[in-house]
């Protein structure tokens, strides 16, 4: 019963304020309870003591009967009106005033006015207890006869009974509020997990929902395709035509929702870039102006000739934002016109701000609509909206993303005359050449061109399509029959890589996610392949993920390029061009897309990658990461008494160790490739790519940076690094310049950022024992021997290039390593989570499991690379090391 009760108390099924009142209440009757067997002893007044019994019986009956009524608001405000009116002011005259214990039942009185009673009656009841409480002293003060007075030891007596008493009922009912405190936090901690939990399935939902539809809306739109290519009637054509703007209104419904889902879930990113702003301009321009034509309005551009011709920032958003206004704004005029302005004003620290403003002589929008326009699924009602088209998700997607992007977005309208949006957002400078005066009318695309032309034709070619579903593949092929390429499908990766084995395809179309093996890993594979006919095929990754960090995803991945599905035969086509050797291309005599063809054709031929990122074999990335990133690695010397060796070419650490291991004597050291091999090495990347950034380990620990830098003055392309690091920390940023270089940041931009990020990097280690430094001769024998009896383990951080002793933990191995692990991080907030490399000389996957648990108790990085130290690591630190390997953020500067 008791336990019941305390459970229902605890429990969560009543609301707080019944509680409140069960609680202080029940410790309210055993603290009369106490009193009046106290009373009795020592003989307070009988009047007291019969009030207090009244209460003290009366209450839990009372009590009882109001919450089996569910009625408890009823009694908490019944019982505070009896003890304030009533029981108070009786013990207060029969108790001896405030010579006794009464004063401290006023107090409890507040207490429990203020836990029990709710909402504005409280502050009431509250002012009045006070009140009260002020007229029985001054009752005393000036009737002090009316007040029954106790006996000297009764006083004491029932001072001391009441301040223990009441005390403890304090301090029992601070632990039930404590309790209760506790519980409510579990639970709402509960409630947040489970809402967070609900997010993400939604947005699981959405995201396979994206992609689910996706697939057939490839196979009608192609196959719609394949329809109004054909000799058909106009009545046909028109049907096919209208296939064609249902799907896809229905593909920009499912983009809106997913691009909505990803900003609400906060996992939309901005990849600034630096990008062309004509050219960003005319695409634009092209894409509305068919539109506008064909409903009759004008459109006009018209741009600062004060702007930049080229910006640094995420130019799919802003396009994305422009798309949106513009094509309300043709969507909402029935005649006049739309005009798109682009002003310009120069800012501090190499920014502009650029403000676009997408202007209609439409019909407008009603000022008490205007608050609700930017929210998700809003539309105006009104009878001229109702027939247009929408889903009220365009404008809501504009303005998270404007935010999103540090930007501004305001709207002024004039009901039935037209509308204004204006954005404004800050952008980087990159290159401070103006724009000028654009022509957009040459950029114009020609209603001719809308219609399906052919432009090639490569009856040699041999390409492979694989894809898992089987109406893609078909309509795929359809799509590409006119220009007679050769064409092979797998439904797979496993049938893929037996096609790849037998025959070289001169371009592969991949889809990414297949059950099985997925995309990703099937072009890896293929790069890789034992005997494989396709290790440099250029690979188009197909996909159903649309997005623009996609893209970077799928280059880092080391696909050539990618198409969203749906693909149109024009996409395709465009895609082949580029791929495709020049000589099996036959250019059809089409003078609609020459342009675009010699363009492409200019872009195959020029063939060569803007910059390429290269590196030494001492830095700490595994041959399948520079194998399938395409970063070219020029092997250090391993010389040995053996003779020397390349290194990751004819040796690997295992191998060095274990010669260690087996021959104590034998001191292998590592050494830089000379002056001629860095010319050599050099020479063949310069056939790949326009420039070539080497970046080497720092200049303290090896001669490559001298070796290096002194091969490249003979070459005017390529720029050398001094990494300023030893080969992990090297290897992060090898891997942050192949990102820049991949954002097409140009050469300059790509050194600068490199060289910034220098500090950036942290690199420590634990060593498990001196013994290989002692080998080495960088530690005396005897301190090796005192290290390995107190079991001291040096950590190893680099500091200005060189590798210095940044601590000793002392310990057992174990211990030693959590110990190491706790000092890396728990300090450090400017911790950049996107990766932490743990490196280390032949640790077995249970410590590598152990450490990477330890390291997720700080940070929780979302992704852990485990990677096995270069050789010179492992000769000079031995078995059993392993570093901690992370970017810091970049300070951000005001
Ligand atoms: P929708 O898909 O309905 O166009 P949006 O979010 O793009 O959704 O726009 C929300 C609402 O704002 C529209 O339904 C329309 O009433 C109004 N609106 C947007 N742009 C314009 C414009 N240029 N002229 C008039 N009304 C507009």
């Amino acid at each position: 019963m008791i336990r019941k009760f305390i459970a229902m108390i605890n429990g969560r099924e009543r609301p707080l304020h019944d509680r409140h009142f069960l609680m202080l209440t029940s410790l309210a009757i055993i603290g009369v309870a106490i009193t009046i067997i106290i009373d009795i002893i020592i003989g307070e007044n009988i009047v007291e003591i019969a009030m207090l019994s009244l209460t003290a019986i009366m209450s839990p009956i009372l009590t009882f009967i109001f919450y089996k009524a569910d009625k408890l608001k009823i009694a908490a405000m019944i019982f505070a009106i009896f003890i304030m009116y009533v029981l108070l002011p009786t013990v207060f005259i029969f108790g001896g005033g405030i010579f006794g214990g009464v004063p401290l039942w006023l107090v409890f009185g507040f207490l429990y006015l203020g836990l029990t009673i709710a909402g504005r009656t409280r502050t009431v009841l509250i002012v009045l207890h006070a009140l009260n409480t002020i007229a029985l002293y001054i009752i005393q003060y000036l009737f002090p006869d009316m007040i029954y007075k106790h006996t000297n030891d009764i006083m004491y007596l029932d001072s001391i009974a009441s301040v223990i008493i009441v005390g403890l009922l304090i301090y029992v009912m601070v632990l039930f509020q404590n309790k209760m405190f506790i519980a409510e936090n579990e639970a709402s901690e509960e409630r947040k997990h489970e809402i967070e939990e609900l997010n993400r399935a939604q947005n699981r939902f959405f995201s396979n929902m994206s992609h689910e539809i996706r697939t057939p809306i490839n196979t009608i739109i192609g196959l719609n395709e394949m329809i109004l290519r054909e000799e058909i009637s106009d009545e046909v054509a028109e049907d096919a035509r209208s296939i064609q703007g249902a799907s896809n209104m229905l593909l920009t419904l499912i983009n809106d929702v997913l691009d909505l889902s990803k900003i609400e879930s906060g996992k939309m990113e901005i990849v600034p870039a630096v990008y062309d702003v004509a050219e960003m301009l005319s695409d634009l321009v092209n894409m509305i102006w068919s539109r506008a034509r064909e409903k009759g309005l004008e459109f006009r551009v018209d741009v600062d000739p004060e702007m930049p011709g080229k910006l640094f920032g995420d130019q799919v958003r802003i396009k994305q934002i422009l798309i949106n206004l513009l094509n309300n704004a043709v969507k909402y005029t029935e005649k006049g016109s739309v005009m798109l302005s682009v002003q310009c004003r120069a800012k501090e620290g190499g920014m502009v701000e650029v403000t676009y403003t997408v202007e209609d002589t439409g019909i407008g929008i009603k000022k008490e609509s205007i608050p609700y326009i930017f929210d998700a699924f809003k539309r105006v009602e009104g009878s001229n909206t109702h027939y247009i088209e929408g889903t009220g998700l365009g404008l809501a997607i504009v303005k998270q993303l404007v935010n999103f992007m540090g930007g501004e977005i305001s709207v002024n309208s004039i009901y039935t005359k037209g509308s204004a949006f204006v954005v404004k957002f800050d952008q980087g400078v990159s290159d401070d050449t103006l724009i000028g005066s654009v022509d957009f009318e040459k950029h114009r695309s020609s209603r001719e061109r809308e219609r399906y032309q052919q432009s090639f034709e490569a009856p040699h070619a041999h390409i492979l399509i694989v894809d898992d579903n089987a109406s893609n593949l078909m309509v795929e092929t359809k799509l590409l029959r006119s220009t007679k390429v050769k064409i092979d499908t797998a439904s797979g990766g496993e049938e893929a890589l037996e096609k790849t084995l037998k025959r070289r395809y001169d371009c592969i179309f991949m889809d990414h996610l297949m059950p099985g093996m997925d995309g990703i890993e099937c072009m890896i594979e293929i790069r890789r392949q034992n005997g494989g006919l396709n290790k440099t095929t250029p690979t188009v990754a197909l996909t159903a993920n649309s997005g623009s960090e996609m893209k970077d995803a799928y280059r880092k991945a080391g696909f050539d390029d990618f198409l969203v599905k749906p693909v149109i035969g024009a996409q395709l086509e465009n895609m082949l061009l580029k791929y495709l050797p020049r000589e099996l291309i036959t250019v059809l005599d089409n003078e609609a897309d020459h342009a675009a063809m010699t363009s492409a054709l200019f872009r195959k031929n020029r063939g060569k990658i803007p910059v390429i990122i290269s590196t030494d074999s001492v830095c700490d990335l595994s041959p399948d990461i520079t194998d399938s990133l395409g970063i070219p690695v020029l092997p250090y010397h391993v010389i040995t008494e053996g003779g020397v060796f390349l290194d990751g070419i004819e040796t690997d650490n295992d191998g060095i160790i274990h010669f260690m291991e087996n021959d104590r004597k034998m001191r292998p050291h590592s050494d830089a490739p000379g002056v001629s091999d860095y010319e050599k090495f050099f020479a063949a990347q310069l056939t790949k790519a326009q420039y070539v950034v080497h970046i080497t380990m720092t200049d303290k620990a090896s001669d490559g940076y001298k070796n290096a830098l002194n091969a490249c003055s003979v070459f005017d392309n390529v720029k050398v690094i001094d990494s300023g690091h030893l080969s992990s920390g090297l290897g992060l940023l090898v891997l942050y310049a192949h990102n820049l270089a991949q954002c097409d940041l140009s050469l300059s931009e790509i050194v600068a950022r490199t060289e910034r990020a220098r500090d950036l990097a942290n690199t420590s280690f634990i060593m498990d024992t001196t013994h290989y430094l002692a080998r080495s001769g960088r530690l005396g024998n005897r301190t090796d021997v005192f290290c390995t009896t107190f079991m001291l383990h040096p950590v190893m951080v680099l500091k200005k290039g060189n590798m210095k002793v940044g601590g000793i933990i002392v310990g057992s191995r174990h211990n030693s390593r959590m110990r190491y692990i706790a000092s890396a991080f728990s300090k450090r907030s400017d911790i950049d989570r996107s990766v932490l490399y743990i490196v280390h000389v032949n640790s077995t996957p249970a410590e590598l499991e152990e450490i990477s648990a330890e390291v997720r108790k700080y940070v929780d990085f979302e992704k852990i690379v485990y990677q096995r130290a270069s050789s010179a690591i492992s000769i000079n630190c031995g078995p059993g090391t392993f570093g901690l390997i992370y970017m810091r953020n970049e300070r951000q500067e005001n």
